[in-house]
């Protein structure tokens, strides 16, 4: 069942000066999902975080929230919190005082607002520090505390602007965790901007993958990792291999030496130039053994390097009849198995049911 519609976004466009920073967006968002805005620097995803909090206007287009069009509304008059970056604490304030502050002009008595502060700082794990000064706390309590403040007055919609990107890596995945899991418990209707691909995979209901200005795909984590619509979110989004092929006619196409069947969801003539997507996990090791040399997307290639990641690793082969190289991903386990290592020769075979193809002349990724 779909979420009713907390936010509906229609045809907005922002231009500076002759510079269009954002052209056609068109995204609904459902109530009580977390979305995130993700996309390479400059792709304008602060910038559409801003028109929805009315921080910024936009040139053309309709913002209606929890059907109340607030195109016009300024940002006071919205319903929303927000997060930034900076954290953006008053430092003369205590912490207490900080969290209250949207709280003490709502015409709640000193001891409701109290209980109120209390329960917040109790919500982000920070019970008790309400004299504290922001001096005194480190960037991920400071970053609880605004998301305390910003949760205060109970608001329709977060707002948060790459709210963990000051922070280290350790507190920043703690952290990301946190915020989720108050959202859930809260159910608050959560837009997050972030450039970081593993942050927005591991996080959102769902993800709106930005590139100059525009929306290239909106989707779950799984279908943007697994089916990305374009050769800019395959890119953006984990690694992949990138072939380039022709089209054979009948769903085939010819890589190097391989010939490879795909399932590809536009029909390429003959001849066409493609790229063919692959994800480096994307790749069977087991039950090669009986099958005839000639199945399709069978390869024999050589390990060249070997690039430790953690719990897996990401080999670089050299592949017979392929030109550019492959790269393969394996757990530690198949490591051992199957006897990885550098100069190694490894039989495997491409699951060609995985390949994404598109026309080789759409726009390249930043990859
Ligand atoms: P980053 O991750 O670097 O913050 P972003 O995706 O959030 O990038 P925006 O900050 O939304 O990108 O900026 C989008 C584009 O609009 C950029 O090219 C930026 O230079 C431009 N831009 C942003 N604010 C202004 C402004 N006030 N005047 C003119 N151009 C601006």
């Amino acid at each position: 069942m779909n979420p009713s519609p907390c936010l509906a976004l229609r045809g907005i466009r922002k231009v500076w000066g002759g510079f269009t920073a954002l052209d056609g967006i068109d995204l609904t968002i459902g109530r009580g999902e977390f979305v995130c805005f993700l996309g390479p620097s400059g792709c304008g995803k602060t910038t559409l975080l801003r028109i929805i909090a009315g921080l910024e206007l936009q040139s053309a287009g309709t913002l209606v929230q929890d059907g109340r069009d607030i195109s016009r509304l300024p940002p006071a008059r919205r319903d929303y919190g927000i997060v930034f970056q900076s954290y953006a604490l008053f430092p003369n304030l205590t912490i207490g005082q900080n969290v209250a502050y949207g709280l003490v002009n709502g015409g709640g008595s000193r001891e409701a607002i109290r209980r109120r502060v209390d329960e917040l700082l109790d919500r982000v794990g920070l019970p008790g520090s309400e004299h504290k000064y922001p001096a005194q706390m480190s960037g991920g309590q400071q970053q609880r505390v605004a998301l305390a403040r910003a949760l205060a007055t109970s608001p329709g919609l977060l707002l948060l602007d790459e709210p963990l990107s000051a922070l280290d890596a350790i507190v920043r995945v703690r952290l990301r965790h946190e915020i989720r899991a108050l959202q859930r418990q809260l159910g608050v209707t959560t837009i997050m901007v972030t450039h970081d691909q593993e942050e927005a995979l591991s996080v959102a209901d769902r993800i709106v993958v930005m590139n100059g200005g525009r929306i290239e795909q909106v989707g779950t984590p799984m279908q943007v990792y697994r089916e990305p619509a374009t050769p800019f979110v395959a890119d953006f989004i984990g690694k992949c291999n990138r072939l380039d092929a022709r089209a054979e006619g009948g769903g085939w196409y010819r890589c190097g030496e391989l010939r490879l069947p795909a399932h590809a969801d536009v029909a390429h003539a003959p001849g066409t130039p493609v790229t063919l997507f692959l994800r480096p996990e994307d790749r069977r090791l087991e039950g090669l053994d009986g099958l005839d040399p000639a199945t399709p997307g069978l390869c024999h290639g050589r390990v060249d390097a070997i690039e430790f990641l953690g719990g897996n690793c990401l080999a670089t082969l050299r592949v017979d009849g392929l030109a550019a190289p492959l790269l393969l991903q394996f757990s530690l386990n198949q490591m051992d198995e199957f006897d990885v290592h550098v100069g190694a020769w490894l039989r495997f075979a491409l699951r060609t049911d995985r390949l994404r193809v598109f026309d080789a002349t759409a726009p390249a990724g930043a990859s």
